[in-house]
């Protein structure tokens, strides 16, 4: 696939238009407490913490929260490792929260396509807009994701149906939209879709053996 929108699957089949459970994870216990309190008085759910970047990973696959805020800094490894698989295998949006704005754990974010980097010591008021911003864009980068798989779905679909058109001609020794109608006629009658009737052309045609 070399479209530059990643393909994201939300693990939930309706995707909420407002986040409700975000989990935290962070090592430092009273950080993590903090964090949770605070995404209390803002009325999320608050799942966790998890304090290390492998708890943070089975927990995300576990619990399923719509977002997860993730420390950097954590003791088995670097949180930016456990936001990459959460983000590109679970498909759950990653804040990074950290004490540290080194440019290189900045530059890593941005590749892996965290949703947001807050520094701590992290105010209601920035969590708040962070979970906005990091919510409408994760929602953006859904519907366009799904733009291209629709995209890709009907250019492949054309091109089955355009095969199935070629081998009527060859076969019939018909013009091309005489294939075309005949094709469309089969799917009226059986009721079936256009690029179903193609397929089955398209198999019988390697029945044949052509
Ligand atoms: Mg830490």
């Amino acid at each position: 696939m070399s479209t530059d929108v990643a393909h994201i699957d939300h693990p939930h089949d309706d995707v909420p238009a407002l986040p409700r459970r975000v989990m935290v994870a962070d090592d430092e216990h009273l950080v993590a407490a903090g964090l949770l309190g605070l995404l209390e008085d803002l009325g999320y759910e608050a799942v966790g913490p998890a304090n290390n970047a492998e708890s943070a990973v089975s927990m995300a696959d576990a619990e399923s929260p719509d977002i997860a805020l993730l420390d950097i800094r954590m003791p088995d490894a670097e949180g930016l490792t456990a936001a990459e698989q959460i983000y590109k295998q679970l498909g759950i949006p990653v804040i990074m929260v950290s004490a540290y704005s080194d440019p290189e754990y900045v530059a890593i974010g941005q590749r892996i396509g965290v949703y947001g980097y807050l520094l701590k010591p992290v105010t209601v008021d920035q969590l708040r807009i962070a979970i906005d911003i990091a919510w409408s864009r994760y929602l953006t980068d859904l519907d366009l994701s799904g733009q291209v798989n629709d995209l890709e779905d009907r250019l492949a679909q054309r091109k089955i149906i355009e095969q199935a058109k070629w081998i009527i001609v060859k076969r019939k020794q018909i013009p091309e939209p005489e294939a075309m109608r005949m094709l469309q006629k089969q799917a009226r009658n059986g009721r079936k879709q256009l690029v179903e009737v193609a397929q089955a052309v398209i198999d019988s045609d390697d029945l044949l053996g052509d």
